[in-house]
């Protein structure tokens, strides 16, 4: 489930947590058959429950603010679960929900549209955000009135995010399924059985009173998701409720005082029934959800699924969040990212591979260096095909996850490694690009075309990764001709130097010492030896650093622009 839940957690939880069973189902227990695989662990564990077919995993999501990467998590851990399930011959379903029947509770700062900008709130028709706060996702006009509601935008999104990774989810609005009546027969079971819901509940939540009634009508007044439920007739299917003013955060949304009666189609149940609700009438056996839910809703979900549902709950899993360079994700704060642009940067695989990694342990999702992720995946790749030295562990988890991430694995693929990619990247001929990468010897005589186009792909990606970051890459290669300069004749000898340096060949940090050493010998203040270099290179009087940068660039051309010959 997503991070934003619809109640609000209790403190009264922390004694409750110890008598019911722990989410935290990664962890192995003793006597388990070991897996290298994460999702091998859990595929046992929704065998155990011998579940009918097909098997139901699902995923949700309350449409509020931007869906980001942060979101995709949990699409793809059910993922995984799926496919391991797939390959041991059961049919599966992976469900997603988008809840959209929660009220909106308070307006997002930030949206984002369907190609996956961010949008600040005040750039979109926002008044009717406003207007419609309480209300239900689905009821609320589209602010880019390109789809049929907010709800309807937001789920559209999340479906282009799952298409982004190749996960092939069956996207449900929690609305439809109160208004093509699939919730009516539970909803009507809860509320004819509510002494004990509220019995239940009332553990869990300090705000559950002899009044508390588990289903809010929408007011067919105003539009307004109430609280206020004044008498229910479970024979002929309705609540009698007044429209009050509804408690938001910090703010209050008024209600309108209207009087009314609404079926059980017309409103929602509150989420702690609605989340078992779904498990029922979806009939799922693994739902994989953020901590903040494994300390809110699963203990209470669990209790209500089994003590007033009567129905046994869905194999949990809890997954960690991760970060993004170190800070939580917020699309208010403007740290958040989207499938669409992280895709931008690096191939659907490479994130396949993020996610693939063990959930239980929180991680960074770093775009200063996703160079480390991208390396780190193509050495998984190796191993899978045994062209580096690997551990027996690193072996194993490679062979076993390589085919779930990667679905038609080929040999024959190529990858540059990012970093160089990104020094291609400086240069925007395509011809050079490849020229380049064939005398480096990343591209050889007999590859297959499709192999050398996949393997410059990369080069756009990771030139978008160095404007995005404005990192040491991020600089124009003025390669097919040499740019203005005038240098004295201090310079020009310490040129010369540098030039015999680089093509005896040196690493990286030699070169850049002899950048150093150079000026010294010929009495060049360093910082302008160093713009000498930048104006070759880039036209400009300042760059990456020059040792790492020469190092990578093409040794021939690096030496003769150095001496000024092309
Ligand atoms: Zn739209
Ligand atoms: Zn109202």
């Amino acid at each position: 489930m997503s991070a934003e839940s619809p109640d609000d957690v209790d403190a009264d939880e922390e004694s409750k947590r110890a008598t019911t069973s722990s989410p935290y189902t990664v962890q192995r227990e003793e006597g388990e058959e070991h897996h290298v695989f994460w999702a091998d662990a859990v595929a046992d564990r929704v065998e155990e429950r011998e579940p009918d077919e097909p098997i139901v995993i699902k995923g949700g999501i309350s449409p509020s603010g931007v869906p980001h990467l942060g979101n995709v998590n949990e699409i793809m851990r059910g993922y995984f679960v799926a496919e391991v399930l797939r390959e041991r011959g059961h049919e599966v379903r992976q469900v997603f929900t988008a809840d959209d029947r929660d009220p909106l509770r308070k307006l997002p700062r930030t949206l984002c549209d369907l190609e996956g900008n961010l949008v600040d709130l005040g750039e979109v028709n926002a008044g009717a955000l406003g207007r419609n706060l309480g209300s239900p996702y689905t009821d609320i006009p589209d602010p880019f009135e390109c789809c049929d509601s907010y709800g309807d935008h937001f789920s559209n999104i999340i479906q282009n995010s799952a298409d982004a990774v190749d996960v092939p989810i069956e996207l449900v609005s929690t609305t439809e399924l109160y208004e093509s009546g699939r919730l009516e027969d539970v909803t009507r079971f809860v509320l004819e059985h509510r002494d004990r819901a509220r019995e239940v509940l009332a553990e869990y939540q300090n705000k559950v009173d002899e009044d508390y009634v588990p289903f809010n009508p929408i007011c067919e007044e105003c539009g307004k998701v109430t609280e206020t439920v004044t008498a229910v007739d479970v024979e002929a299917g309705t609540v009698d409720y007044r429209c009050t003013d509804m408690e938001a955060g910090d703010q209050t949304i008024t209600g309108c005082g209207h009087e009314g009666t609404a079926t059980l189609r017309e409103g929602k149940m509150p989420w702690r029934f609605e989340w078992p609700a779904q498990w029922q009438v979806l009939g799922v056996d693994f739902e994989p959800f953020g901590k903040d839910h494994a300390e809110g809703s699963w203990p209470s979900g669990q209790d209500v699924a089994r003590n007033v549902l009567e129905i046994e709950p869905p194999v949990p899993m809890v997954y960690e969040w991760f970060t993004l360079d170190g800070e939580p994700f917020s699309s208010s704060e403007g740290n958040v990212i989207l499938v669409s642009d992280v895709l931008e940067l690096l191939e659907p695989e490479v994130l396949r591979y993020f996610f693939a990694k063990d959930p239980s342990k929180a991680r960074d999702f770093s775009v200063e260096r996703l160079d480390l992720l991208v390396d780190e995946f193509d050495r998984f790749e190796a191993i899978y095909f045994g062209e580096v030295e690997a551990s027996e562990d690193e072996q194993a988890f490679a062979e076993r996850v390589y085919p779930l991430v990667v679905e038609d694995p080929q040999e024959d693929r190529i990858r540059l490694p990012y970093t160089f990619a990104a020094v291609l990247g400086m240069t925007d001929d395509p011809d050079l690009r490849e020229e380049i990468a064939r005398r480096e010897g990343h591209v050889s005589e007999d590859d297959p075309e499709w192999a050398i186009e996949d393997a410059l792909a990369r080069v756009e990606r990771a030139r978008n990764w160095a404007r995005r970051t404005e990192n040491e890459f991020d600089y124009e290669l003025k390669r097919s001709e040499i740019p203005d300069h005038e240098f004295d004749e201090a310079t020009e000898a310490a040129l010369a130097d540098l030039a015999t340096f680089v093509e005896e060949g040196h690493g990286p940090e030699e070169i850049q010492g002899e950048i150093y050493e150079a000026a010294r010998r010929h009495d060049v203040p360093v910082g302008e030896f160093f713009s000498a270099g930048y104006r070759l290179f880039f036209d400009e009087s300042q760059g990456p650093k020059l040792g790492p940068f020469l190092s990578n660039v093409d040794r021939e051309f690096v030496v003769d622009r150095l001496r000024r010959e092309r």
